[in-house]
């Protein structure tokens, strides 16, 4: 059981070595490979379990196995949290786990002043971390192209209902491509989530812990 054989890059297993970890957690033993193979994934975890780093280190493969066209940089990758601490957080570790590659990121949440969000996302973000109300206020500004992302992912979905994001969440989904790769983590399974991500996922591996 080691992160040697889940077929992750040399860049990545690097960094994962600098955080001192030893062994992939079981989320991440069984994450890690469904979502380099690009499947949609249904994750059933609690903080805690290593998740963030189950879903980011495949997410950052993947973006750094396929260069987009050159030109303007549209967002690759898009995770979804429901506060502004989870999206800090998220936001470290995409850094940390990506020091090796060629990737930017940024972090965008309610509450602060916009506008040194809009001149980050002006430069352009491979992957961007947000709250759902934040992100749509760039949309609607203009500030953000999502039209071509590649990966979404809702994390804490279930807290993002509980806090009443359905309508932002659902108007995010309007603004991606249909064809995209949909991880999906929750604590726990209503039927509110499991109507979510009925209509978001697309034949998902089903990851518990
Ligand atoms: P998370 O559940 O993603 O919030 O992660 C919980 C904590 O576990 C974080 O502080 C991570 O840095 C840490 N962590 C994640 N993966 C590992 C691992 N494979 N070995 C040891 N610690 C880890």
């Amino acid at each position: 059981n080691s992160f040697d054989e889940l077929g992750l890059s040399a860049e990545l297993l690097r960094a994962v070595s600098e955080q001192g970890y030893s062994q992939p957690t079981p989320i991440q033993a069984q994450a890690i490979p469904v979502i380099l193979d690009g499947r949609d994934v249904m994750g059933a975890a609690q903080t805690g379990t290593g998740k963030t780093a189950g879903f980011t280190l495949p997410l950052l493969q993947r973006l750094s196995a396929l260069r987009p066209a050159q030109g303007a940089k549209p967002v690759r990758a898009l995770v979804l949290t429901p506060t502004r601490e989870l999206a800090a957080q998220v936001g470290d570790s995409v850094a940390d786990y990506g020091k090796y590659l060629p990737l930017s990121s940024a972090v965008i949440f309610g509450g602060v002043n916009i506008n040194p969000q809009t001149a980050a996302l002006k430069r352009g973000v491979d992957i961007l971390v947000a709250t759902p109300g934040r992100l749509l206020d760039h949309a609607n500004q203009r500030n953000v192209d999502l039209s071509k992302l590649e990966i979404l992912v809702l994390d804490e979905a279930d807290r993002m209902l509980d806090m009443g994001f359905i309508h932002d969440i659902r108007r995010v989904l309007k603004l991606l491509p249909a064809k995209r790769q949909n991880l999906l983590f929750s604590a726990t399974f209503s039927d509110e989530i499991k109507a979510l991500a009925d209509g978001l996922l697309d034949q998902p591996v089903l990851v518990e812990v």
